[in-house]
């Protein structure tokens, strides 16, 4: 059966656009996601609470705050799917999609919210104390009153690592900048600004082989990369900036992306290189990645979709 619009993903992006497609009778159905790119909700169900998310000033849980949208959009009507894409074929509308669980499916419009995964170090002990003292967000964390006038960690060598850096500066006592080489990848203006910064210090040549706590993070051991060495440094927190990979495999290279596997764009838009097909939230974003950034893309897609389906007739 043919939809006039699917929405792949249910974290912030994908569930308000299912909240403004329902709303304008667009009867969206939206892939909740299974196993592939995440989970039903995203990114938001594996952390606590959430204090930049407007309109809860006490906070709210990230689980809490995606089964009030999810509860959102299906009062409005949309239709949902616990299941995973597995490939799209996205040369042109109708657009067909296979499910993991072997089903076919046409639609006019696409809208691409499947979002990212945070790259993780591969340690037991880093899943243990995930979300107890280790994170992947600085600018989502690093307020929280557990890492104010504290030492912290950031892992890795890019701009983003020395954004996470400098933002935390502006809580820790102090911010270790942990590389595992002896330059970094960074831009030169953002390598300037980390070294210029008295908060900050680099640790060369270091990679971390181990995190130690009892309920939360309170050290690190470090291997050094040239002679082999371990050391430990205390810290409340660190912050893993090793990367994100967007969630775009099932697209086998249909629609354009960028360098790093991002879908692109265009300027102040959700339209992609294929018409008729929409991306929002992290998986066309790799500079905000925030919950809000993520739904208000959410909201254009499902307005631009809605727009592109009248002018084709597609609508009704
Ligand atoms: C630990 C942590 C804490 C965070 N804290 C905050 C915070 O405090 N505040 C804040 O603003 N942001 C926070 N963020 C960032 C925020 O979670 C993301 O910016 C936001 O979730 C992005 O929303 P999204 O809808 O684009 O994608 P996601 O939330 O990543 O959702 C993607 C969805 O797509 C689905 N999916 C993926 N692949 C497929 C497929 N092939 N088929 C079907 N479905 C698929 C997944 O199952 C998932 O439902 C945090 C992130 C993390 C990891």
């Amino acid at each position: 059966m043919k939809e006039k619009l699917i929405i792949i993903g249910s974290g912030p992006a994908g569930l308000t656009a299912a909240i403004y497609a329902a709303r304008a009778n667009l009867e969206p159905f939206l892939f909740e996601g299974f196993q592939t790119g995440g989970i039903p909700g995203g990114q938001l169900m594996i952390t606590t609470v959430i204090e930049n998310f407007p309109g809860f000033p006490a906070g709210i849980t990230g689980p809490d705050l995606m089964m009030n949208m999810r509860e959102q959009a299906l009062r409005h009507g949309a239709r949902m799917i616990v299941d995973d894409v597995l490939e799209a074929d996205c040369t042109a509308s109708p657009f067909s999609l296979l499910s993991a669980n072997g089903e076919n499916f046409q639609a006019d419009a696409l809208i691409i919210a499947s979002g990212a995964i945070a790259r993780r170090l591969p340690l037991d002990s880093e899943m243990r104390l995930w979300g107890h003292g280790i994170s992947a967000c600085a600018t989502c964390d690093g307020a929280l009153p557990v890492f104010r006038n504290r030492e912290l960690a950031v892992i890795g060598g890019g701009d983003t690592a020395i954004e996470e850096a400098l933002h935390l500066t502006q809580f820790a006592s102090k911010v270790y900048l942990i590389h595992r080489r002896g330059e970094l990848r960074a831009t030169r203006i953002m390598q300037k600004r980390a070294k210029s910064n008295p908060k900050i210090e680099i640790l060369w040549n270091k990679v971390v082989e181990n995190f130690i706590g009892d309920k939360t993070l309170s050290c690190l051991t470090l291997r050094d990369t040239l002679t082999g060495s371990t050391s430990s440094l205390p810290v409340a927190g660190a912050f893993e900036a090793i990367g994100h990979v967007p969630n775009t495999a099932f697209l086998k290279g249909d629609i354009k992306t960028n360098g790093l596997g991002y879908i692109v764009t265009e300027p102040g838009s959700t339209r992609t290189s294929v018409a008729g097909i929409f991306a929002a939230g992290d998986v066309q974003d790799h500079k905000y990645r925030q919950a809000v950034t993520a739904a208000g893309s959410g909201c254009m897609a499902a307005k631009e979709a809605e727009m592109w389906l009248r002018d084709q007739g597609l609508e009704g």
